[in-house]
């Protein structure tokens, strides 16, 4: 099936079609564990130990296509309640079976680009700085989400995934917890943003991830959880929050912030925990 169609063609000439000025582009994402698929429904596959989700949703932007140059061509994105000012609301749950956030969801970035030949794809995850410090009860959608707000920084979770683990969760100390949360988002960051202040973070927490490779047409964009958790073990905390909310001094954030491409830095590109594969 082709998914890219012409835009304007014909629209002016009376003689025959002009060459196309854009095109039509659709980007598909998907949350797998391994090549299992993941839902609401049934226990994760893959992370060592029977887990359900309870959530799965995370933020992109500045999303392009590359030629095979490596030049980038950004994606205008079709304003809808998913994605605005070059910001994308990925949404893999739908609030059924374990899942406690929203009913409707989101595995696409929709726009158009001018017409090209495009070889390869990128995206940020996260919200830039300059939109991430703001209220989500003054922001339009997808930023208006409370859920997705991060008081203790003023600003977003980027990536937001959230497993209950059979069992439980055992803590280096205190109680167990229930719930295994990753919350990727900035830290360290200084200044209030509802006095007018300028928010700087010194850890913000964004990946840029590259696909050298990659057509809208055949291809999607698959999240990998068991990636993501390859070398954690999600039964237990080593200290900190209850998981890995982005801490600095958090030993669970360290083995998920190399699968995740983040610090301490891997030199791979894209990062373990986004892979392409063909649709279907
Ligand atoms: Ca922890």
């Amino acid at each position: 099936m082709k998914s890219v169609t012409v835009g304007l063609c014909c629209l002016l000439s009376l003689g025959g079609c002009a060459a196309p000025s854009s095109q039509d582009i659709s980007i598909t994402f998907a949350l797998k564990s391994g090549d299992h698929p993941v839902s609401c429904s049934q226990p994760v596959a893959g992370l060592g130990k029977s887990a359900t989700l309870t959530d799965a949703r995370l933020y992109i932007h500045d999303v392009v296509l590359l030629d095979d140059a490596g030049h980038a061509t950004p994606i205008a994105l079709t304003p809808s309640p998913w994605q605005r000012n070059a910001i994308v609301l990925l949404d893999f749950e739908d609030a059924s079976g374990t899942c406690r956030g929203t009913t409707a969801t989101n595995n696409a970035v929709v726009g158009t680009v001018p017409a090209g030949r495009y070889v390869g794809l990128g995206f940020v995850v996260g919200v830039p700085s300059s939109l991430n410090h703001t209220s989500p009860n003054a922001e339009a959608a997808p930023l208006d989400l409370v859920a997705m707000g991060w008081s203790w920084q003023a600003g977003r979770k980027f990536i937001k995934i959230e497993l209950d683990p059979e069992g439980g969760v055992v803590r280096a100390a205190g109680k167990p917890g229930a719930t295994w949360n990753l919350h990727v988002g900035s830290t360290g960051c200084v200044g209030d943003p509802f006095k007018g202040e300028a928010v700087s973070c010194a850890t913000p927490n964004r990946v840029s991830v590259r696909f050298p490779a990659f057509s809208a047409d055949a291809d999607q964009v698959v999240l990998d959880i068991a990636a993501i958790f390859d070398g954690t073990d999600i039964g237990r905390d080593g200290g900190g929050a209850l998981g890995c909310m982005s801490g600095p001094d958090d030993p669970d954030c360290l083995a998920i912030f190399r699968q995740l491409g983040l610090k301490p830095a891997s030199n791979s590109n894209p990062p373990p925990a986004f892979r392409v594969v063909p649709k279907g």
